[in-house]
């Protein structure tokens, strides 16, 4: 924790190797995998029969994050979650990452000491080695890139590509949450720019306001669909918005998508929320993105094998690719064209 009254430590005062040594030491490694962390010129994994999926993330100050509001240890739980997220929607399991940071002059070294203590703590939930990194300087904001590196059977993996007409179309967890706690995020510091003494009104907005600064991953899915023997025929993770993932799901698959309003989860606070800001929850579920749920295929026969377990819904059906990518409207058989940014009102 940063300690009040006490001075921040400038970065000046140890230099690049101190604050490597600083933010790294005591590290234990947990995979058997990891055969070397951090401390030589590269770290070292062990070669095994599985195959590795690797993916790398960006954040950047101000495009991705606002550190007005952004607290910095959730903001390196949340750059490491983000990437396992894309590891479990390969239907693997994440096992090391690493982490690249450009900062400016103006952090201290206990701001740096507590977005670390972020990525520890994702490191610990999700059984992952940090194993190696690179720190820079930056002229501007602050940068935070991880790679995540996971592993899994060759015929486990799943990819985008694989959604068969008939499949049932299926999201974990709820939708647009995040995407609301940031509407509500976005709405107290305009608040605070114009009046600094107005102190900020975050009642009941307790499960967006975490869903934005603070996603899980959705391990226990990927344990689930294991131990159930399911194998989705396509997955991807909620990161862009429904809508677009959906898309990409299809094209990637050459299908068509068919969606129900009326079945997209969406949780009481965010329908509030929305309700409140004038919002329709549905846009918000269908474009508001940051969920990091997963959206997968299966076969029809897995219907009882998934309905009402771990928060898992079927929104619809996959399509020929004729059809193209619809939603049924709710209390109605108007069928809404979807797009990338969502849906289209007009068509
Ligand atoms: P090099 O000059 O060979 O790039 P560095 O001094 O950058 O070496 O890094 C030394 C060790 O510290 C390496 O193992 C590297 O992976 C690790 N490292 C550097 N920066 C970070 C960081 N921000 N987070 C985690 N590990 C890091
Ligand atoms: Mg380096």
């Amino acid at each position: 924790m940063i300690e009040e009254n006490k001075e921040p430590t400038p970065l000046t005062a140890i230099g690049e190797f101190g604050l490597i040594e600083t933010l790294t030491k005591n590290i234990e490694l947990r995979n058997k995998s990891s055969v070397l962390g951090i401390g030589d010129d590269a770290a070292i994994i062990a070669a095994s029969k599985l195959q590795r999926v690797v993916s790398t993330d960006m954040l950047i100050e101000g495009v991705h994050f606002d550190l007005l509001y952004t607290p910095l240890k959730h903001l390196g739980y949340k750059a490491v979650v983000v990437n396992l997220s894309d590891i479990y929607a390969m239907n693997a399991i994440p096992k090391q990452i690493t982490v690249s940071i450009a900062v400016s002059n103006r952090m201290s070294i206990e701001a740096l000491e507590e977005i670390y203590s972020g990525i520890y703590l994702a490191c610990e939930i999700y059984n992952v080695d940090l194993v190696g990194g690179d720190t820079t300087s930056s002229l501007s904001g602050l940068v935070i890139s991880v790679t995540a590196i996971g592993e899994a059977e060759e015929k486990k993996i799943v990819r985008r590509s694989g959604a068969k007409e008939n499949d049932l179309i299926c999201v974990t967890g709820d939708l647009g949450a995040a995407y609301m706690g940031l509407q509500i995020l976005e709405r107290e510091k305009a608040v605070f720019k114009d009046h600094n003494s107005i102190q900020p009104d975050f009642s009941g907005k307790d499960y967006i306001l975490e869903r934005q600064l603070k996603p899980e991953a959705r391990k226990e899915i990927i344990e689930f669909l294991a131990e159930q023997k399911i194998m989705p025929t396509s997955m991807i993770d909620v990161s862009d918005g429904l809508s677009s993932e959906l898309i990409h799901l299809a094209k990637s698959s050459g299908v068509g998508i068919q969606i129900y309003e009326e079945k997209l989860p969406i949780d009481v606070c965010t329908v509030t929320t929305a309700d409140e800001l004038q919002i329709d929850a549905t846009i918000a579920a269908l474009n508001g993105g940051e969920d990091y749920e997963l959206l997968f295929t299966i076969p029809l026969e897995f219907h009882n094998q998934v309905k009402h377990k771990l928060g898992i819904t079927i929104i619809g059906h996959v399509t020929d690719k004729s059809a193209g990518y619809h939603m049924v409207a709710k209390g109605s058989e108007s069928m809404i064209p979807l797009t990338a940014q969502g849906w289209n009102h007009g068509a």
